[in-house]
């Protein structure tokens, strides 16, 4: 993929990120910012706590499409952007320009969807022994 195409998926990222981040800044106005810029200095626990925050204000969801977007954006930056984790092939832009976010190709995905069904199935039927 080339330097444009990457930058415009880096920009459409951002753009979902500061989305999702500016919901929770609006509900916590009481972080000034320069204490969010200091965020690259603070302890691991500090971190793990401001994470654990951040979680329950964005809900599961926004959480995992925060990790997801942030992921891509690390991707973009070590030229792996567009690669599915799973098996390696290319994941097509008219997939990626719906979902620039996605980790893996439509092939995968459709195959994490089939066994998921699977383990749904085998949770309603708990072995007897248990
Ligand atoms: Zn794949």
């Amino acid at each position: 993929m080339n330097k444009k195409k990457l930058a415009q998926f880096r920009s459409q990222l951002e753009s979902i990120r500061s989305k999702l981040l500016g919901g929770v800044e609006k509900s916590n106005q009481n972080v000034k910012e320069s204490e969010i810029g200091q965020m690259a200095d603070i302890s691991d626990d500090a971190a793990c706590a401001y994470n654990r925050q951040l979680e329950g204000e964005l809900g599961e969801q926004g959480w995992q499409k925060l990790k997801q977007v942030d992921t891509a954006i690390e991707k973009i930056s070590e030229e792996e952007y567009g690669i599915c984790a799973q098996c390696g092939n290319t994941i097509p832009e008219a997939r990626l320009k719906v979902v620039p976010y996605t980790e893996f190709c439509t092939q995968c995905l459709s195959e994490m969807e089939k066994n998921l069904k699977a383990i749904s199935i085998n949770d309603e039927n708990p072995l007897e022994e248990n």
